[in-house]
């Protein structure tokens, strides 16, 4: 693995190369997992390398931050892929909606309510995410395992495309076991894709069926 000095294009090289490694030890092809860059807190100018290395697919966690990013890159790179991993407000879901193409933080009756109205006022439909209280912790967004089937029929019935579950295993423990019930519960649910992983967990999760790795620090280096 290149250090967080290596350039960009070789992190971005060795993330790729690690996640068709791994597909392939868990019987999938590397075109079954998407690497969204996380790229939250780094400013356009440290985007821009990944870009000029082919990386279409990247990550906000906050709208206001990607607004003032967004539209501009986007201008030359019009085939970017925006996706939102973060909480997110309900006053927020009208502009949500018209910047990303996906929404990974879906975790709430109000939220499911503003997503659709918003959805159905712009005629776009971003792809979405319901998020789980995986470690069932107090403190983190995502709806908990009890009430995640009367959230799904919500969104469903409000017009949500969902298409997968999101989580965020607790810090600092073995997530393996929380992966594997992530993606218990997604097939359980008839949902295809799963969004886990993240920089130092991206392999465990694409081992246990992850389609969206979530990877930040391993490409742009360190957060301030
Ligand atoms: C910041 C963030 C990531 C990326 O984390 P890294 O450890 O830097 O790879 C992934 N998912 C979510 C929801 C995040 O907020």
């Amino acid at each position: 693995m290149p250090g967080t000095e290596a350039p960009p294009r070789e992190r971005l090289a060795a993330v790729r190369d690690t996640i068709a490694h791994t597909a392939k030890i868990a019987g999938g092809p590397a075109e079954a997992v998407t690497l969204i860059a996380i790229s939250k807190t780094v400013p356009a100018e440290g985007i821009e390398p990944l870009l000029a290395a082919g990386q279409r697919v990247f990550g906000e966690n906050r709208v206001q931050e990607a607004q003032g990013k967004w539209p501009a890159l986007r201008t030359r790179h019009p085939d970017v892929v925006l996706h939102l991993v973060g909480q997110l407000q309900s006053n927020k879901a009208v502009e949500a909606v018209a910047l990303f193409d996906a929404i990974h933080s879906v975790d709430r009756s109000s939220l499911v309510q503003a997503l659709g109205k918003a959805m159905g006022a712009s005629g776009k439909r971003p792809d979405c995410f319901v998020q789980v209280n995986i470690g069932e912790e107090e403190q983190k967004g995502g709806v908990a395992i009890a009430e995640l089937p009367a959230l799904l029929a919500e969104a469903r019935e409000a017009g949500l495309p969902i298409v997968g579950l999101m989580a965020v295993p607790p810090a600092d423990v073995e997530p393996a076991p929380y992966f594997a019930l992530l993606a218990k519960l997604a097939k359980d649910h008839g949902l295809a894709r799963l969004s886990m992983g993240m920089s130092g967990d991206y392999e465990t999760a694409v081992l246990l069926g992850s389609t969206e790795v979530r990877v930040g620090t391993a490409l742009f280096g360190a957060r301030a």
